[in-house]
Parts: C-alpha cells; sequence; structure tokens
C-alpha cells in the first residue's frame, strides 16, 4: 500500500489535513487487511528548531548548520521505512520541502512496490505567517511548537515547489484552506482510486 508525502509551506495546515486524511483512510480500510500510520515531526518529537540554519541556533555539538536537519530526515527514513509495505498505507506529515528527499521516498516505495504520491497544501504565505505569528505569541499554550521567525521565514524561502511533471512529484494532490469537507473528500476519493482503486498503476521495478 502507498507513501503519501504531504508537503507544504511552514504552518500551511498540513497536519490539520493529514489528520483529516487519516480519518478519512481509517473508515477506508476497516475490514480490509491494511494497516494505517501517520509519521509526522511531532510523532517522532522532531523540534522544529532542526531547521534552524541560524548560526546563533546552532548548536555547539552538531557538526554543521544543517546536521540536526539530516539527523532529522534520518530518523523520519528510518520510521517510513519501518512500515511501509504492500499491506500499509503510510501518511508521511511533514514540510517534505526538499525534492532530492521526495525523491528518495519515491525510491523506497517504488523498491518496494508500492505507489507513492504528493498531497500538496496550499496556502498563501501571508495566511501561513499569521498562523505562526499566533503560535508565537501564545507560546505557553497547547498548541504546537512554533518556528522562530527567521527560522520560518528561510524554509519558506528553501521550499522547493513540487512538479508533477516528475516521477517522484506525481500523482500530485492538491488541497487549498478553502476546501471544505464535501471538496476534501473529492480529494480523497480520487487519491484513495490513484494509489489503491481501479487507477493504480502497476509499480515496475526499472520505471
Ligand atoms: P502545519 O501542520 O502545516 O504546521 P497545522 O495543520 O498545525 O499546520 O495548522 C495550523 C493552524 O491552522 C491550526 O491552528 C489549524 O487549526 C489551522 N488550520 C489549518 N488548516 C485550516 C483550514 N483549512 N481552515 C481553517 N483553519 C485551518
Amino acid at each position: 500500500m502507498p507513501l503519501i508525502i504531504v508537503t507544504g509551506l511552514p504552518t500551511s495546515g498540513k497536519s490539520t489535513r493529514a489528520a483529516q486524511l487519516h480519518k478519512y483512510l481509517s473508515t477506508k480500510i476497516v475490514d480490509s487487511k491494511y494497516r494505517l500510520h501517520l509519521i509526522s515531526d511531532d510523532a517522532l518529537s522532531i523540534s522544529r528548531t532542526v531547521y534552524d540554519l541560524s548560526p546563533s541556533a546552532v548548536p555547539a555539538h552538531t557538526r554543521s548548520a544543517n546536521a540536526s536537519e539530516k539527523d532529522a530526515r534520518a530518523s523520519i527514513y528510518g520510521a517510513v521505512k519501518r512500515v511501509l509495505s504492500d499491506k500499509d498505507i503510510v501518511i508521511l506529515d511533514g514540510m517534505n520541502y526538499i525534492k532530492g528527499w521526495r525523491y528518495q521516498l519515491h525510491c523506497e516505495a517504488k523498491a518496494l512496490r508500492t505507489p507513492s504520491c504528493i498531497l500538496q497544501i496550499g496556502c498563501t504565505v501571508d495566511r501561513a505567517k499569521q498562523v505562526n505569528t499566533e503560535r508565537l505569541e501564545n507560546k505557553d499554550s497547547k498548541q504546537p511548537e512554533a518556528y522562530d521567525r527567521s527560522n520560518w521565514e528561510n524554509l519558506v524561502f528553501r521550499y522547493e515547489e513540487p512538479n508533477p511533471m516528475t516521477r517522484w512529484d506525481s500523482p500530485l494532490f492538491t488541497m487549498i484552506w478553502e476546501d471544505d469537507e464535501a471538496q476534501a473528500t473529492k480529494t480523497f476519493d480520487s487519491m484513495w482510486d490513484a494509489i489503491a482503486g481501479e487507477g493504480r498503476k502497476i509499480i515496475r521495478p526499472n520505471q
């Protein structure tokens, strides 16, 4: 079963949609042989600070500015690899903003002869920024960790948009902030069809 790679700007609503998709798929796979997994930075206790490349934010013991991010990616990769199989659906909730990283995940799925797809969370930069600003202002509330302002800006700058013309970024499904429940279900239905239903492509190792 497939790997669903969520991608989008920081604080653009990725976890909200991943949870919605998880709920949708839970009902879809009931009484089937399939298992469902949701992997995210939060589930793996990966802090937002690992993405921070500013010299002041880099702990003294780390080897280079992005060593902690590389370590984080290694643990995400390990977590995906441990569960992904033809009987397991994995929703990978994260920015997944580097195209080479999405390529690597795509290859991992292909090696297991299971499909992968991308769920892009479309959100304006202003809206996403507003969410992070609100989180920064309410730091002690129960909401998820905020990104430091410069870390957030930097991640937006570094974000590599998925390109559906490439093998590793397709099929590509897009949701926007305004999508209501009905529209979300429509997107999830076509995703299900492409990765598990009639539209599922046969995976050949040399494709
Ligand atoms: P991310 O996972 O990208 O950091 P979250 O899913 O945590 O983002 O969403 C950030 C905030 O925006 C949350 O408070 C969430 O409730 C809100 N939110 C996310 N998506 C939507 C949406 N489509 N409509 C309204 N509020 C949303």
